[in-house]
Protein backbone atom coordinates (compact mmCIF):
# COMPACT_ATOMS: atom_id res chain seq x y z
CA UNK A 1 0.00 0.00 0.00
CA UNK A 2 1.12 3.73 -0.87
CA UNK A 3 0.44 6.88 0.61
CA UNK A 4 1.20 10.35 0.66
CA UNK A 5 2.37 12.26 4.07
CA UNK A 6 2.71 15.62 4.19
CA UNK A 7 5.50 16.18 7.09
CA UNK A 8 8.42 17.75 8.08
CA UNK A 9 11.92 15.97 8.75
CA UNK A 10 12.67 15.41 13.11
CA UNK A 11 15.27 13.44 12.54
CA UNK A 12 17.58 11.08 11.22
CA UNK A 13 19.74 8.37 11.37
CA UNK A 14 22.10 6.34 9.13
CA UNK A 15 21.17 2.62 8.38
CA UNK A 16 22.91 0.05 6.76
CA UNK A 17 24.92 1.03 3.67
CA UNK A 18 23.65 3.71 1.78
CA UNK A 19 19.61 3.61 3.60
CA UNK A 20 18.77 6.18 5.88
CA UNK A 21 15.93 6.21 8.58
CA UNK A 22 13.95 9.21 8.92
CA UNK A 23 12.02 10.20 12.11
CA UNK A 24 8.88 12.64 10.04
CA UNK A 25 6.45 14.24 11.99
CA UNK A 26 3.54 14.28 9.28
CA UNK A 27 0.17 15.24 8.88
CA UNK A 28 -1.68 12.74 8.67
CA UNK A 29 0.01 10.23 10.82
CA UNK A 30 1.92 12.16 13.60
CA UNK A 31 5.22 10.85 14.33
CA UNK A 32 6.54 7.88 11.75
CA UNK A 33 10.00 6.45 11.00
CA UNK A 34 10.23 5.90 6.81
CA UNK A 35 13.39 4.62 5.26
CA UNK A 36 15.07 6.49 2.17
CA UNK A 37 16.93 3.60 -0.08
CA UNK A 38 20.48 5.12 -1.33
CA UNK A 39 20.02 4.44 -4.78
CA UNK A 40 16.67 5.61 -5.65
CA UNK A 41 14.79 8.35 -6.98
CA UNK A 42 16.60 11.84 -8.18
CA UNK A 43 19.63 12.21 -5.73
CA UNK A 44 19.61 15.50 -4.75
CA UNK A 45 16.14 16.26 -4.35
CA UNK A 46 16.49 13.38 -2.51
CA UNK A 47 19.15 14.58 -0.54
CA UNK A 48 17.78 17.64 0.56
CA UNK A 49 13.87 15.60 1.50
CA UNK A 50 16.46 13.86 4.47
CA UNK A 51 17.38 17.01 5.88
CA UNK A 52 16.02 18.34 9.28
CA UNK A 53 13.39 20.80 9.10
CA UNK A 54 12.58 19.50 5.71
CA UNK A 55 8.31 20.04 4.64
CA UNK A 56 7.26 18.05 2.23
CA UNK A 57 5.45 15.60 0.69
CA UNK A 58 6.62 12.56 0.90
CA UNK A 59 5.21 9.18 -0.55
CA UNK A 60 6.06 6.48 1.61
CA UNK A 61 5.00 2.00 0.19
CA UNK A 62 4.68 0.08 2.94
CA UNK A 63 7.23 -2.28 2.88
CA UNK A 64 7.96 -5.83 4.98
CA UNK A 65 10.03 -4.17 7.55
CA UNK A 66 9.69 -0.58 7.22
CA UNK A 67 8.22 2.37 5.61
CA UNK A 68 9.98 2.91 2.30
CA UNK A 69 9.93 6.52 0.55
CA UNK A 70 9.60 6.24 -2.94
CA UNK A 71 9.49 9.70 -3.62
CA UNK A 72 9.15 13.60 -2.43
CA UNK A 73 7.81 16.60 -3.54
CA UNK A 74 9.69 19.66 -1.21
CA UNK A 75 7.67 22.05 -0.40
CA UNK A 76 10.08 24.32 1.54
CA UNK A 77 13.50 23.08 2.38
CA UNK A 78 13.92 25.66 5.53
CA UNK A 79 17.28 25.41 4.61
CA UNK A 80 17.71 29.60 5.85
CA UNK A 81 17.04 27.99 9.49
CA UNK A 82 20.27 25.00 9.34
CA UNK A 83 22.17 28.12 8.10
CA UNK A 84 22.24 29.94 10.98
CA UNK A 85 23.54 28.89 14.24
CA UNK A 86 20.88 30.43 16.64
CA UNK A 87 18.32 29.48 14.33
CA UNK A 88 19.05 26.24 14.34
CA UNK A 89 19.26 25.47 18.02
CA UNK A 90 15.74 26.90 18.37
CA UNK A 91 13.87 25.01 15.62
CA UNK A 92 15.89 22.26 16.84
CA UNK A 93 14.26 22.99 20.49
CA UNK A 94 10.86 23.11 19.18
CA UNK A 95 11.30 19.50 17.77
CA UNK A 96 12.42 18.31 20.68
CA UNK A 97 9.17 19.25 22.19
CA UNK A 98 7.50 17.73 19.38
CA UNK A 99 9.26 14.38 19.79
CA UNK A 100 7.71 14.43 23.61
CA UNK A 101 4.47 14.80 22.93
CA UNK A 102 1.80 11.98 22.11
CA UNK A 103 -1.23 12.70 19.87
CA UNK A 104 -4.07 11.73 21.40
CA UNK A 105 -6.58 13.36 18.71
CA UNK A 106 -6.16 14.48 15.22
CA UNK A 107 -7.24 18.15 16.89
CA UNK A 108 -4.06 17.88 18.86
CA UNK A 109 -1.66 16.49 15.83
CA UNK A 110 -2.96 19.25 13.39
CA UNK A 111 -2.93 22.24 15.65
CA UNK A 112 0.63 21.44 17.05
CA UNK A 113 2.02 20.60 13.17
CA UNK A 114 0.57 24.08 11.90
CA UNK A 115 2.08 25.56 14.88
CA UNK A 116 5.34 23.98 13.96
CA UNK A 117 5.11 24.87 10.22
CA UNK A 118 4.26 28.77 11.40
CA UNK A 119 7.03 29.09 13.47
CA UNK A 120 9.68 27.54 10.92
CA UNK A 121 8.26 29.97 7.93
CA UNK A 122 8.89 33.08 10.73
CA UNK A 123 11.99 31.68 11.30
CA UNK A 124 13.31 31.26 8.26
CA UNK A 125 11.86 34.36 6.48
CA UNK A 126 11.22 37.06 8.82
CA UNK A 127 13.07 38.84 11.83
CA UNK A 128 12.09 37.95 15.32
CA UNK A 129 13.75 38.48 18.88
CA UNK A 130 16.04 35.59 19.80
CA UNK A 131 13.64 32.84 21.53
CA UNK A 132 10.41 34.41 20.36
CA UNK A 133 9.32 31.51 18.07
CA UNK A 134 10.09 28.85 20.36
CA UNK A 135 8.68 30.51 23.17
CA UNK A 136 5.42 31.24 20.98
CA UNK A 137 5.29 27.82 20.15
CA UNK A 138 5.74 26.26 23.52
CA UNK A 139 2.68 28.08 24.56
CA UNK A 140 0.79 27.08 22.32
CA UNK A 141 1.65 23.44 22.89
CA UNK A 142 0.02 23.86 26.07
CA UNK A 143 -3.11 25.71 24.93
CA UNK A 144 -3.45 22.86 22.57
CA UNK A 145 -3.53 20.40 25.14
CA UNK A 146 -6.21 21.84 27.29
CA UNK A 147 -3.45 23.46 29.64
CA UNK A 148 -3.03 27.14 28.64
CA UNK A 149 -0.95 28.89 30.95
CA UNK A 150 -1.53 32.20 30.26
CA UNK A 151 -4.84 33.84 32.25
CA UNK A 152 -5.39 37.65 32.47
CA UNK A 153 -7.00 36.83 35.74
CA UNK A 154 -6.18 34.68 38.73
CA UNK A 155 -7.20 31.75 37.51
CA UNK A 156 -7.74 30.57 41.31
CA UNK A 157 -10.36 33.68 42.50
CA UNK A 158 -10.67 35.50 38.76
CA UNK A 159 -9.61 38.80 40.72
CA UNK A 160 -7.55 41.12 38.33
CA UNK A 161 -3.30 40.53 39.06
CA UNK A 162 -1.96 43.32 40.56
CA UNK A 163 1.46 42.99 42.62
CA UNK A 164 2.68 39.55 42.77
CA UNK A 165 1.93 36.51 39.94
CA UNK A 166 2.58 33.64 40.67
CA UNK A 167 2.71 30.22 38.61
CA UNK A 168 1.43 27.30 40.40
CA UNK A 169 3.22 24.37 39.48
CA UNK A 170 0.85 21.83 40.30
CA UNK A 171 -1.55 22.77 38.04
CA UNK A 172 0.04 24.82 35.41
CA UNK A 173 -1.71 27.58 36.07
CA UNK A 174 -1.06 31.56 37.07
CA UNK A 175 -2.46 32.49 40.54
CA UNK A 176 -2.44 35.65 42.93
CA UNK A 177 -1.12 36.32 45.99
CA UNK A 178 -4.35 35.27 47.71
CA UNK A 179 -4.69 31.92 45.89
CA UNK A 180 -0.68 31.22 46.53
CA UNK A 181 0.51 27.73 47.89
CA UNK A 182 3.59 26.17 48.45
CA UNK A 183 3.94 24.53 45.13
CA UNK A 184 4.14 28.46 43.66
CA UNK A 185 6.72 30.25 42.12
CA UNK A 186 6.64 33.78 41.91
CA UNK A 187 7.15 34.98 38.49
CA UNK A 188 8.24 39.06 37.41
CA UNK A 189 6.18 40.74 35.90
CA UNK A 190 8.96 41.37 33.03
CA UNK A 191 8.14 37.42 32.80
CA UNK A 192 4.39 37.74 32.98
CA UNK A 193 4.20 40.60 29.90
CA UNK A 194 6.09 38.67 28.42
CA UNK A 195 3.79 35.23 28.35
CA UNK A 196 0.91 37.85 28.06
CA UNK A 197 1.85 39.07 24.74
CA UNK A 198 3.34 36.02 23.27
CA UNK A 199 0.39 34.07 23.88
CA UNK A 200 -1.48 36.59 22.51
CA UNK A 201 0.02 37.88 19.19
CA UNK A 202 -0.02 35.74 16.02
CA UNK A 203 3.33 34.38 14.96
CA UNK A 204 4.12 37.44 12.57
CA UNK A 205 3.92 40.43 14.90
CA UNK A 206 6.00 38.67 18.30
CA UNK A 207 7.57 41.02 19.53
CA UNK A 208 11.12 42.22 20.60
CA UNK A 209 11.83 41.33 24.67
CA UNK A 210 15.37 41.25 26.95
CA UNK A 211 16.71 37.88 26.13
CA UNK A 212 17.79 37.40 29.61
CA UNK A 213 13.36 37.98 30.29
CA UNK A 214 12.97 35.73 27.64
CA UNK A 215 15.51 32.60 29.07
CA UNK A 216 13.41 32.95 32.61
CA UNK A 217 9.90 32.53 30.99
CA UNK A 218 11.94 29.47 28.93
CA UNK A 219 12.77 27.69 32.18
CA UNK A 220 9.60 28.44 33.45
CA UNK A 221 8.09 26.71 30.79
CA UNK A 222 10.98 23.76 31.12
CA UNK A 223 9.35 23.12 34.69
CA UNK A 224 6.02 23.30 33.07
CA UNK A 225 6.21 20.83 30.87
CA UNK A 226 8.19 17.98 32.86
CA UNK A 227 5.14 18.88 35.15
CA UNK A 228 2.51 18.23 32.49
CA UNK A 229 3.95 15.76 30.59
CA UNK A 230 6.90 14.25 32.49
CA UNK A 231 9.11 14.63 30.23
CA UNK A 232 12.57 15.99 30.41
CA UNK A 233 13.86 18.86 27.61
CA UNK A 234 17.63 18.98 27.11
CA UNK A 235 17.58 22.49 24.90
CA UNK A 236 20.96 21.87 24.15
CA UNK A 237 22.51 25.38 22.62
CA UNK A 238 19.43 27.05 23.99
CA UNK A 239 19.37 27.41 27.95
CA UNK A 240 21.98 29.15 28.93
CA UNK A 241 23.90 28.79 32.64
CA UNK A 242 22.62 31.62 34.40
ZN1 LIG B 1 -6.54 34.52 43.29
Amino acid sequence: MSENLKAIVIKGNNAKEKDKNILLFSLEKGKIWVTFKGVRGDKAKMKYAKEQFCFGEYMIEEGKFSNVVTGVDIIEDFNEIAKDIDKYFEANAMLEVVQNLDFESVYQRYEVFMALLNGFKILAFHKSARLAVLLKFFLSVFEIYGVKLYSPKCAGCRAEFHDNIYINHQVGELVCEACKTYQCEQIGKGEFNLIKLLSTMPYDKLPNFPEEVGQKVLKILIKNFYNRFDKNLKFVGILDNI
